[in-house]
């Protein structure tokens, strides 16, 4: 089946109780069971919920898993994934992620054993060289959070796979649509659902995809001793977001195309940060890996007074985090989404007091445009 069919159909088949077309929203926290030791597959939510499970069935298909398991929000699923590792187990991770996984990684988890090294994993042999006795997961997000930079993801599952470790790909920024990792020999794919799988700004959620049935029996064992699972009525949400993720999607990009040209072409833009611009410095492997561009790019304005000035006069584009949703939201990483990093990490980063960060919604692109041409007149 094509991707759109699998988004409405798979796992979704009608109610067998009462030939219902939409997977209801099974709000019970338990089941009676027919007798001692006899139950229809379901005993208690936390192990198990019919709403969440379709879900789960539905994700693993369009990531072209084996199988997901879905939880309370993307951190309480990159933090089950982290907890498949045991203390002393080393862990490489990408410079410039999404600002909450190195805060969970640094704050919380080197508290249990774990440890964690930093590289800049679009270049893959920084990867190899970071690599140690005790590195049991090399963690990805491509493109990255805020800057958009892409890692090839065959070229560090060649540096994983003979080596035996877990290769994770956090998959937000691009959804299933326009990028699926396991394809290019990555182990796991993380998701915040909250962003384009959901996709209306209206519930936090998070999945994990698997490929191997030894990390799936692991994880839902974890998923259920643990308990950040996702609730039925969330799951239920992010059901119904899916069954238009591949149009959402299209229009996100093709809006997200037009705001990026129009940027690169604008004189208070000094610099556009957009995998779909043939003059992003890896726009032949974006074009290569993604079957699309996305909905996400930044921007440099030149200074934070500037960022600001924009900011606080884009109206259409609401300020404020969170990315993925059908409306257009504007941000600025250095005091928002990279607000944990010091100063000196963010320079590092390229995360500049300049640059802002743009989630291109699917309104007509018109208003988008005039919204941003509004709003640099601020500069
Ligand atoms: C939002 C986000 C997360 C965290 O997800 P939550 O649902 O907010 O917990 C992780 N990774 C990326 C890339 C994100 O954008």
């Amino acid at each position: 089946m094509g991707f759109s069919t699998d988004a409405i159909h798979a796992g979704q088949e009608p109610d067998p109780s009462t030939g219902a077309v939409v997977v209801p929203i099974f709000q019970t926290s338990t089941y009676v069971q027919g007798e001692l030791g006899k139950h229809k597959g379901y005993e208690y939510s936390r192990t198990g919920n019919p709403t969440r499970a379709a879900l789960e069935r539905n994700l693993a298909v369009l990531e072209g898993g084996k199988h997901a398991l879905a939880f309370a929000s993307g951190m309480a699923a990159i933090n089950a994934v982290l907890t498949l590792l045991k203390a002393g187990d080393h862990v490489i991770g990408p410079e410039g992620a999404y600002g909450g996984t190195p805060r969970l990684f640094n704050a919380i988890l080197r508290n249990f054993g774990l440890e964690f090294t930093y590289v800049d994993t679009s270049d893959p042999q920084n990867v190899a060289k970071a690599i140690r006795l005790n590195t049991r997961m090399v963690f990805l997000e491509t493109p990255t959070n805020p800057l958009m930079k892409i890692t090839d993801l065959a070229a560090v599952a060649q540096i994983t796979r003979p080596r035996n470790l877990l290769l994770v790909v956090d998959n937000t920024f691009l959804s299933p649509y326009f990028q699926k990792p396991l394809q290019f020999g990555a182990d796991i794919v993380v998701h915040s659902t909250t962003k384009y799988l959901n996709g209306h700004s209206d519930g936090v959620g998070g999945v994990a995809v698997l490929s191997r049935e030894e990390d799936y029996t692991r994880l839902k064992f974890i998923q259920n001793a643990a308990g950040a699972i996702l609730g039925p009525f969330d799951s239920w949400l992010v059901l119904r977001g899916v069954k238009t993720l591949a149009v959402r999607m299209r229009q996100h990009e093709s809006n997200a195309l037009a705001v990026a040209l129009y940027l690169s072409k604008h004189p208070k833009v000094k610099k556009v940060f957009y995998p779909g611009l043939p003059d992003h410095p890896q726009y032949a492997l974006a074009r290569k890996q993604m079957t699309g561009f996305g909905g996400m790019m930044s921007f440099e304005t030149g200074s934070f007074e500037n960022a600001r000035a924009v900011l606080n006069r884009a109206r259409l584009c609401s300020l404020g985090e969170s990315l993925g949703g059908v409306e257009s939201l504007i941000c600025h990483p250095a005091t928002m989404t990279h607000a944990y990093f010091s100063e000196e990490e963010r320079q590092r980063m390229g995360v500049t007091q300049g640059l802002v960060r743009l989630s291109v919604g699917i309104e007509d692109v018109e208003d988008i445009l005039a919204d941003l041409e509004r709003a640099l007149g601020a500069i």
